[in-house]
Order: structure tokens, then sequence, then C-alpha cells
């Protein structure tokens, strides 16, 4: 069998890895910490490629689920919050005790 001599670009390898860590946490899904720390590569850069990943994602029929944050301290979840980053305070409480929105395929 030949092989391609050319790797692939390495944020499609990065992508790679951050899909197969979300298809290994299908219940409970990842935080952008914890994929940060699986993958190798800052919260910050976790972010931006998992917008990435939602759209090849998207493309092959599957979806990257948001499991919202919540606020530790009253319960508040942060529904309609579409950026994938962490709330830094509840608007309810104030509390910045947040339970980190997690990611997941389906
Ligand atoms: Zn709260």
């Amino acid at each position: 069998m030949d092989r391609s001599p050319v790797p692939p670009a390495r944020g499609a390898t990065v992508r790679g890895a951050l899909e197969a860590e979300l298809a290994s946490a299908p219940q409970t899904g990842l935080t952008t910490k914890e994929l940060s720390g699986l993958v190798g590569i800052s919260e910050k850069d976790v972010a931006g490629h998992l917008e990435h990943l939602e759209k090849s994602l998207r493309a092959g029929g599957a979806a990257l689920e948001v499991i919202p944050a919540e606020c530790l301290a009253c319960g508040y979840v942060f529904r309609d919050r579409k950026r994938l980053s962490r709330p830094g305070s509840c608007p309810e409480c104030r509390s910045t005790r947040i339970d980190p929105p997690a990611f997941r395929i389906r």
C-alpha cells in the first residue's frame, strides 16, 4: 500500500484529535479546558478549532452539541448562549462559580 508522504495540515490533525476525544465522551461531553489538556493546545485555540469542527461535522451530517454552562450557585442555565467560551458571571446572582459549557458530537 502506498502511503501519502505529505502529512495532513497541523490544523486538520488537531481537529481530528479533538473529534476523537469528543467521540470518546458521548455522555458527559468535554469542556474546552479538558480538551485543551487532552489535545495539548490552549483553551482559546480549542474554541477556534471547535468552530471549524462544527462546520465539518455538519457537512458530514453530524453536529457539535453544546451542553450549556450552569451557575453553581443558583442553577441558572446559560441556554441561549451561542459562544463557545465560558461565561464570566451569572446574570441572575452575579456568582462567578460557573460550570463551563461542555461539547459532544451527536
Ligand atoms: Zn447564579
